[in-house]
Formats: C-alpha cells, sequence, structure tokens
C-alpha cells in the first residue's frame, strides 16, 4: 500500500506487515498504517 510520511512527504509502496505504525525509510519518523478493512464504517 502507498504510504506517505507526514513529516517529510516521502511517500513509498510499504508491503511490511506493521498493524498500525512503521517508520518513514527516509526520515525514520513513525508513520501510520491505514489498512484498508473491508468492513465499512457505519454510517
Ligand atoms: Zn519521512
Amino acid at each position: 500500500m502507498l504510504l506517505q510520511c507526514q513529516r517529510c512527504g516521502y511517500q513509498w509502496d510499504y508491503k511490511g506487515n506493521a498493524d498500525w505504525y512503521t517508520s518513514c525509510p527516509r526520515c525514520r519518523t513513525s508513520v501510520k498504517v491505514q489498512r484498508r478493512k473491508e468492513k465499512k464504517p457505519q454510517e
């Protein structure tokens, strides 16, 4: 999935399996992993 660092703006294709956070390969800050789930939020 494509992630974007909120700190430096770097984008990369994340292929790891962390559930919530990973580290930006450029600046090493914590970046949220936003997994797309099949469940849709209730409206
Ligand atoms: Zn970054």
